[in-house]
């Protein structure tokens, strides 16, 4: 067999798609015979299977994850001359929302054995400006959140937890997307649970910031030509909505998917030198990822893509690093953690249609590899 020939995607959203195809197809074409594309019954019912999923009172649909942060924040009355506790590794959009309600984010490194926040290094970062902090559930590992909910009762702090990476998570039992005061996610195709297109929403089990959510998607009005606030424009829309009700009927099975795939890789990478990913005691991932780490990351990279192994790097960049932030307080900071991370963070193929031959594969290439 010509093993060298094989190609393993880093995701391959094509059989997922082929898989779900006859449901997908349906559901497109009740929304091209229905009269509404906007605001519709779709989106009612997807909003209300998600917060049920997720076990919150509400569920917002948005344009995508980087308006879920942006409306969340503001919707949690975060805006101008606040402060927000951002992780150091994280995707840029987490650091972009805060910019865009006029807050200025501060980041606070990662602990270097999880690349999660330890609640342990929020206090000394919290002063009087301090409006709102948002854990990322990066890579799909739930943050120890019970610590920081504690730290932000205490200091009268929002919580916005990024669970753009997160769909099908549990935190100790319980499901993320109910546990904070309101929580972001991405539909992004390549998410776990992805529209085909962007896609967002805000969960939350508070009324009063569902309500504001409604407005600010909707040019800031919750009654046609009557605008209350400056708001966006930014909707998931009918079709969207739709085509995310179907996979979400799957999302559980998917998940578990990723989980046997992730474990095989514990397994088949035990004593190979690379860091494997820790599973908190109290966790329950959804693996959107599977993140390795070598200090030989680029090399190692260049030997798969050889082998026809598709990886990816999240992030190569940390977001202090972007000329974005150049000139800010930010990109000032110390965040060695986040530096280190940047060089050596290795995503291998992930998803739940990577077979075990593929694997097989990807697990022989890794092995082959001599630094
Ligand atoms: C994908 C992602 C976002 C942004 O979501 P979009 O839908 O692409 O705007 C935000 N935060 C994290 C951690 C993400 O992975």
């Amino acid at each position: 067999m010509t093993r060298t020939a094989q190609r393993v995607p880093f995701l391959d959203l094509v059989a997922l798609h082929e898989e779900l195809h006859g449901e997908l197809a349906e559901a497109a074409l009740r929304v091209l015979r229905s009269e509404r594309v906007l605001l519709g019954p779709e989106l009612a019912a997807f909003e209300q299977a998600w917060a049920e999923a997720v076990g919150a009172r509400f569920a917002v649909g948005v344009g995508s994850g980087l308006d879920a942060l942006s409306l969340g924040l503001r919707a949690l009355g975060v805006g101008p001359g606040d402060e927000v506790l951002v992780p150091s590794h994280t995707f840029v959009a987490t650091w972009l929302a805060v910019v865009h309600v006029g807050a200025v984010p501060v980041p606070v490194d990662v602990s270097p054995s999880t690349g999660l926040w330890d609640a342990g290094a929020l206090d000394a970062a919290v002063t009087s400006r301090t409006r709102a902090v948002v854990p990322v559930h990066l890579y799909g590992h739930p943050v120890d959140l019970d610590p920081v909910l504690d730290l932000a009762a205490r200091r009268g702090l929002a919580v916005l937890d990024d669970a753009a990476q997160a769909h099908g998570a549990r935190y100790r039992g319980r499901p993320v997307g109910g546990l904070a005061s309101a929580t972001a996610w991405s539909f992004y195709p390549g998410k776990n649970l992805g529209a085909v297109g962007d896609g967002g929403a805000v969960t939350t089990s508070d009324p009063e910031v569902a309500r504001r959510l409604r407005s600010l998607r909707n040019y800031g009005s919750t009654e046609k030509y009557v605008h209350d606030e400056v708001g966006w424009n930014s909707r998931l829309d009918e079709l969207q909505a739709a085509l995310l009700s179907v996979k979400l009927r799957r999302l559980a099975g998917f998940t578990a998917r990723r989980a046997e795939v992730a474990r095989r890789y514990d397994e088949g990478l035990a004593g190979s030198g690379l860091v494997l990913p820790v599973t908190a005691a109290w966790a329950a991932p959804a693996w959107h990822l599977y993140v390795v780490r070598t200090p030989h990351r680029d090399a190692l990279r260049a030997h798969l893509a050889s082998l026809g192994v598709e990886t990816g790097v999240h992030y190569p960049v940390p977001p202090h690093r972007q000329a974005a932030f150049a000139g800010t307080p930010a990109a000032a900071a110390d965040l060695p953690v986040a530096d280190r991370l940047a060089r050596e963070v290795l995503s291998l193929p992930m998803g739940p249609h990577l077979d075990e031959a593929a694997q097989e594969h990807v697990l022989d290439a890794v092995w082959s590899f001599r630094p």
